[in-house]
């Protein structure tokens, strides 16, 4: 296949092994500052996804919770093909820090409550959404952090 502008269009989704979190992409901008993109993946690609009210429910309250323990964060958001997210950090890459933080995030939001901004005013569908599932894909997640660091099966 041609080479292409997108950094995840030429990782062969078939060779990965999900869950993981590996650097999709680092930036560096012309005042000096970087810019790092994770790849946060809970599913096999092709193979399994998410629901769209927990993909919902899990970008909101980890948007909202990762601020808690990080400064540099940038955006989180959800892949459309419902198998992970992406994280932007205002840093150098460093994916064992960013395991922590996405576990620790992972935990505020197993915590939770309730679904931040999960309403009309805050949000452009705000029906949509599922503290529960969003808490059982987060759990299951949690549960093989081990191998995390591990993107592509030994
Ligand atoms: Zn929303």
């Amino acid at each position: 296949m041609p080479s292409m502008n997108v950094e995840s269009f030429n990782l062969d989704h078939r060779t990965v092994s999900a869950p993981y979190v590996r650097v999709a992409d680092v930036k560096q901008l012309p005042l000096g500052d970087v810019l790092t993109k994770y790849d946060v993946r809970f599913c096999q690609p092709n193979k399994d996804h998410l629901e769209m009210p927990a993909v919902h429910s899990i970008e909101h309250t980890f948007a909202e919770c990762v601020r808690d323990h990080s400064d540099d964060v940038v955006d989180f958001s959800p892949m459309g093909c419902q198998t992970g997210f992406y994280l932007l950090i205002a840093a150098q890459p460093d994916v064992p820090a960013t395991i922590e933080l996405v576990a620790q995030t992972f935990q505020d939001i197993l915590e939770a409550t309730e679904v931040p901004a999960a309403n009309e005013v805050q949000c452009g569908w705000g029906a949509n959404h599922s503290l529960e599932a969003a808490q059982t894909a987060v759990k299951a997640m949690l549960a093989q952090k081990n191998t995390w660091d591990q993107v592509v099966a030994p």
